[in-house]
């Protein structure tokens, strides 16, 4: 801490964040486990306490005040969603869960209504279990073969197997932009232009950008999107699906219920337009909302300062992990985003997060729900530190220190 660089105040920035400022037993808190959830800042605690506080009602349907007040911001909030990925039109910018459940709308959907017998769906061996998971789901009902992209021993996507994987049979290319576990970017733009070329669908896992970088949708291309509001400092159980508007279209309901329906009757339901056709039930209007005052959180950044001093924190991360006898670096790619993942000759990586947790610093170990990514590099896991804006290098000098008493107990 104390630490400032040009537009990046992070005594400022951090005090944003009540949570940072807390001892575990003796020793001040140190976050490195963003990857898994990131940090909320004072704006969307409060953006939460104030619906509830103030103007808790249930929207879209009701004839009064609250109700009024609660679809204005709700639907406001998706407004400034569609601004930040910069989506055509709020209709795109479909309200879930999360990634796992925008995965599972678009799979699920897909297989109902575009998939067949023999079709091949690619993704790659770096895929998150939400991004694997739904798509043998729909290979189950549709007869669909899932295709992987290999991964190559620094952590890149095997390039020119991805080019010979691709080919007319390819319907759907749905990869991680991100890796969550390696920390890899992948060339986001050309594998979804490889793809559409032979007219395949694209979806990407932006869970792991949207909270580094600018996501532009319709730079990108790719037909779906989906992330979660919690790893980008926003609440949990919110996220996004973005779909072009035809391929929305195309695509079947999720779930059925209310919001979701144009007209109901017994013989037969017309379904509503978007965004609510995917918008099943009384959505999490709390929670939406205060994705909006996320948004505009990071939005208050310097995005690009952001981005340096990440970068920075990456390079010191690296160095260290690098420079410790009997440590290896899962993930060593060109691009990457600021995760450090690593294994030790001496020591079990769950051992590693217990003791390190003694000093009162919060890593993620295990497979980062990749286990076929652990596969391929024959390891049961790894130790992961994965840094956010507000995480600073003398965090990272103490981690060096107290890592090191670790591997001297382990060794
Ligand atoms: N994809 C990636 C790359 C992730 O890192 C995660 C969560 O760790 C997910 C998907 C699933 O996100 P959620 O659990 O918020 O649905």
């Amino acid at each position: 801490m104390g630490e400032q660089t040009q537009t990046l105040d992070l005594v400022s920035i951090r005090n944003d964040f009540p949570i940072l400022n807390q001892k575990i037993g003796k020793h001040p808190l140190i976050y490195f486990d963003n990857g898994a959830t990131t940090q909320k800042p004072l704006s969307v605690i409060q953006s939460i306490e104030n619906y509830y506080k103030t103007f808790n009602a249930n929207i879209h349907r009701g004839a009064h005040f609250l109700a009024d007040k609660g679809t204005t911001a709700f639907e406001g909030s998706r407004e400034k969603l569609k601004n930040f990925i910069n989506a055509e039109t709020a209709e795109q910018v479909i309200f879930t869960k999360g990634t796992t459940e925008s995965f599972n709308i678009v799979a699920s959907g897909l297989a109902k209504s575009y998939l067949k017998a023999g079709d091949e769906i690619l993704i790659t061996g770096m895929e998150h279990h939400a991004n694997i998971v739904p798509w043998q789901m729909a290979c189950e009902t549709s007869g669909a073969i899932l295709k992987v992209i290999p991964v190559l021993e620094n952590g890149e996507l095997d390039m020119e197997s991805a080019e010979k994987l691709l080919s007319e049979k390819t319907k759907v290319l749905s990869f991680v932009y991100v890796s969550n576990s390696l920390g890899t970017i992948n060339p986001a733009k050309e594998l979804i232009q490889k793809a559409q070329k032979l007219g395949a669908l694209t979806m990407l896992d932006c869970a792991q950008a949207v909270g580094h970088f600018a996501v532009d949708v319709q730079d990108l291309g790719a037909d779906f999107i989906a992330f979660s509001g919690h790893k980008m400092f926003g609440p949990t159980g919110i996220g996004i699906l973005y779909g072009k508007k035809n391929q929305l279209e195309n695509l079947p309901p999720f779930q059925g219920g209310g919001e979701m329906i144009k007209e109901v009757t017994f013989e037969k339901t017309t379904y509503n337009e978007l965004p609510f056709k995917f918008e099943a039930g009384t959505p999490n209007i709390a929670d939406g909302i205060a994705l909006g005052t996320a948004v505009d959180y990071i939005q208050s950044l310097d995005r690009q300062a952001v981005e340096a001093h990440e970068l920075e924190l990456l390079q010191l991360a690296t160095n260290i992990i690098e420079n410790k006898a009997g440590l290896r670096i899962i993930g060593t790619a060109t691009h990457k985003s600021s995760v450090v993942s690593f294994v030790s000759d001496h020591a079990h990586p769950s051992d590693l997060g217990t003791l390190l947790d003694q000093y009162g610093i919060a890593v993620r170990t295990g497979h980062h729900c990749c286990q076929p990514l652990m596969r391929r590099f024959e390891i049961p896991g790894t130790v992961r530190i994965s840094l956010s804006f507000y995480n600073t290098k003398e965090e990272l000098n103490a981690f060096s220190g107290h890592l090191d008493k670790v591997l001297g107990m382990l060794s």
